[in-house]
């Protein structure tokens, strides 16, 4: 890795250099004092608020952050910590946030943080509620296709690159495709059951990749979902990654008949013992064509989940992320290249990974003139799409919102289906949605409105 020709960005990179450096005798107070250092080196909101958090986090005695700080500090080498911190801290967040600030004046639209990529369609599993069931599984991009639009997004400063499918784990040319970009930071979500002792540690020995193993519950919730005997193979790919010695995540699908479990104690303490250093919450979203409503949460839970994810925080130390419930931390939706997009295995440029359309396909458009489509500036020109931000969603909280940009922009549905929620079932998304804004308007005015007038008041 080279530093860029500027000089703002040349000591931005010998200072971080300098802090990977001194990575491995470092505590928990000297890692604050580097969160200072390191906030002095970018004027990015984007990177300077998360620094802050964590450093507000670390700064209590009590907070578990610092025991997570820990779980993840051992786990790692020496050498793939220094592999971290230059593809996640050095590049995605200061180098890249650099190139960000250079694209905006150049280009006319900031690029964002974050690409999902689901470079291939196929899966060993039919998990039930998969948002891909209604798609055709075979679809894959070619490696030079991938690999070029990894090069496009370093060049634009995005180096956070999220890997979704199909199953990763089923895509011929996913080790390649990492090895060739050595500077980017990679999250590879994946059922676990394709995991060998061996690719778990060609993972780990890259350095710059993180495991994201998906589990919906116990072994009963989860083979219920994914397929007889998988809870087991998961536990094998634990065990793997364990060993390699490689950063572990879990993520689950939420509905109306698990949302109870994996926001248990019980679950998430598994988790922390089976290595797991990070939670992730999505919600089961009907749009893949064979949509049951009936696997949404009703709005009495999903509340029940940010009531828990909160809890959680404070309590066990892991990182917890709640897709929905955390609109107010990023001010709303992120989609159309806010915060992150989405392409995925025919090409297609989506805006989110849930919103199955798009107007341009990789292989026709660059990647930059894909993310200053008019779909994706449409989309960036009404967030966010609620003033509350815990009713983020142009898909279920502002149905009307997802319906008038389709009304208005050229664009198609991404598969056989997609349309089904916007058209002739609309109506149960439109219900879900004004019995949400019920709930979640008295929350936000009661516990984050409050919450503001009281800071504001003593500030
Ligand atoms: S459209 Fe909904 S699912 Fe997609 S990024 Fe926005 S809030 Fe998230």
């Amino acid at each position: 890795m080279e530093p860029t020709e500027n000089l703002k960005d040349r000591s931005t990179y010998y200072a971080i250099n300098k802090i990977i450096d001194l990575l491995s005798k470092v505590s928990v107070d000297r890692f604050i004092d580097l969160t200072c250092w390191g906030e002095k080196l970018t004027r990015d909101p984007e990177v300077k608020g998360p620094i802050k958090r964590v450093r507000g986090f670390l700064t209590q005695e009590d907070h578990p952050a610092r025991e997570l700080f820990y779980r993840v500090f051992n786990t790692l080498s020496e050498h793939k910590r220094r592999r971290i911190f230059q593809s996640l801290f050095l590049n995605a967040w200061f180098i890249g946030g650099r190139k960000r600030d250079c694209n905006e004046k150049k280009l006319g639209f900031r690029p964002p943080f974050i690409l999902i990529l689901s470079p291939t369609l196929k899966c060993n599993l039919r998990c039930k509620g998969c948002y891909t069931l209604g798609f055709e599984m075979k679809h894959e991009l070619p490696l030079e296709l991938a690999d070029r639009i990894l090069r496009e997004c370093e060049e634009l400063g995005i180096y956070f690159i999220t890997i979704l499918g199909g199953e990763p784990m089923a895509y011929p040319h996913l080790f390649d495709l990492i090895e060739r970009h050595p500077d980017m930071y990679f999250q590879v979500y994946t059922n676990g059951t394709l995991l060998t002792r061996e690719k778990s540690q060609r993972l780990a020995d890259y350095g710059n990749v993180a495991v994201v193993l998906s589990l919906e519950g116990g072994e009963e919730e989860t083979d219920t979902w994914r397929g007889k005997g998988v809870y087991e193979k998961i536990m094998q790919a634990f065990e793997y990654l364990n060993n390699a010695g490689i950063i572990i995540g879990t993520s689950a699908t939420v509905t109306r008949q698990n949302v109870d479990t994996v926001s248990s104690d019980e679950f998430i303490d598994k988790m922390i013992a089976l290595g797991s250093v990070s939670q992730m919450y999505f919600l089961y979203i009907p749009v893949n064509g064979r949509a049951d409503f009936s696997l949404m949460v009703t709005p009495q839970q999903r509340d029940h989940l940010r009531r828990r994810v909160l809890t959680i925080r404070n309590t066990k130390p892991i990182f917890v992320l709640d897709f929905w419930n955390d609109g107010p931390h990023v001010n709303g939706c992120i989609a159309g290249g806010r915060r992150y997009f989405h392409i995925n295995a025919k090409g297609d440029v989506e805006p989110c990974v849930y919103t199955h359309i798009a107007s341009d396909n990789i292989r026709d458009k660059s990647l930059a003139q894909a993310l200053n489509s008019q779909l994706f500036r449409d989309i960036r020109s009404r967030q966010p799409h609620n003033t509350n931000h815990l009713r983020p969603c142009m898909i279920i909280d502002n149905p009307h919102v997802m319906r008038d940009v389709i009304k208005r922009n050229c664009l198609y549905f991404t598969h056989p289906g997609a349309e089904e929620i916007y058209t002739f079932r609309s109506k149960y998304m439109h219900h879900y949605a004004k019995a949400y804004a019920l709930l979640a308007d008295r929350v936000w005015k009661e516990e984050y409105l409050k919450l503001k007038e009281v800071s504001q008041g003593s500030s």
